[in-house]
């Protein structure tokens, strides 16, 4: 049996214990929404906003629809649950938070959709016991701050598909397989998102200084792939898939 159901995995819980046992929360929540008519409006546009302790990012989607995306720093206890609570807390967090920031927060009020959640890691030492395997977020979620979790899922599901034929279908070497193809590059993935959260929600004035900075010099010609193209190359040698 496969658990692909995500960071709040039932299947993790039922299989390996309680989410709080794997689950390593890394102090920024997000919430994304979207709100129809919202001005102003830059056509096929994203604009990025970022103070100490959140990052607004604005996104103009089509049918006069604006996707909002709020990662706030909130080192407090267990986030709230419902939606209600859970705007309120946002409302605090940037209660005196500049730019565009109020009217985003009236607009939240009216937003077609709202998804709010922690931004987690899971850090498991194994996704697999007996006959049940994890993938994706539920066996490894690298967090949004590593923007490659859907990669990340979509390799690890091959790797697992791939894997049984090899053996044989003795599912214990496959599964042994999957782990070893894999676990090294999880865990670096996991590292290395760590320490993103200053790009997401800078701690401090100096952090904020430094996260413009790198930002400005993205914009520059050559220097994202300087910069970020190596960490987006990963040299997994995947197994073959067997013939149909
Ligand atoms: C705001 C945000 C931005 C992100 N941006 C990026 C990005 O730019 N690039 C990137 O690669 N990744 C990004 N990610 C991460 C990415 O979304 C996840 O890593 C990826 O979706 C994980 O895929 P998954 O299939 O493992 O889990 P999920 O996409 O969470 O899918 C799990 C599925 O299981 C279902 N499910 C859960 N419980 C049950 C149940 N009991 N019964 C039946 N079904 C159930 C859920 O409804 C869901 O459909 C972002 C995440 C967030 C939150």
């Amino acid at each position: 049996m496969v658990g692909a159901d995500g960071l709040h995995s039932r299947v993790r819980a039922l299989t390996f214990g309680a989410q709080e046992r794997f689950e390593r929360y890394l102090g920024i929540v997000v919430a994304v929404f979207d709100v129809a008519g919202y001005r102003p409006r830059g056509e096929l546009t994203a604009v990025m906003h970022a103070d100490v302790g959140f990052q607004m990012l604005r996104v103009s989607l089509r049918d006069d629809v604006t996707m909002f995306c709020a990662t706030v720093r909130d080192d407090g206890g267990a986030p709230p649950e419902c939606p209600a609570e859970q705007q309120a807390l946002l409302r605090r967090r940037l209660a005196t938070a500049g730019w565009e920031t109020p009217a985003i927060l009236d607009a939240m009020a009216s937003a077609r959709t709202f998804y709010f959640d922690r931004a987690s890691q899971i850090r498991m030492p194994s996704w697999t016991r007996g006959r049940v395997a994890l993938v994706g977020d539920a066996a490894a979620c690298p967090s949004l701050l590593a923007g490659q979790g859907s990669a990340l899922a979509m390799v690890e599901t091959y790797v697992l598909a791939a894997e049984p034929a090899r053996a044989n279908g003795d599912h214990a070497r496959a599964f042994a397989r999957y782990e070893a193809c894999l676990g090294p590059l999880l865990r670096s993935k996991q590292d290395a998102a760590r320490g993103l959260g200053v790009a997401f929600a800078p701690r401090t004035r100096l952090a904020l200084a430094a996260r413009n900075t790198v930002m400005r010099l993205l914009g520059l010609p050559h220097v994202p792939d300087l910069v970020m193209g190596r960490s987006f190359r990963d040299a997994v040698e995947l197994p073959a898939l067997p013939a149909a």
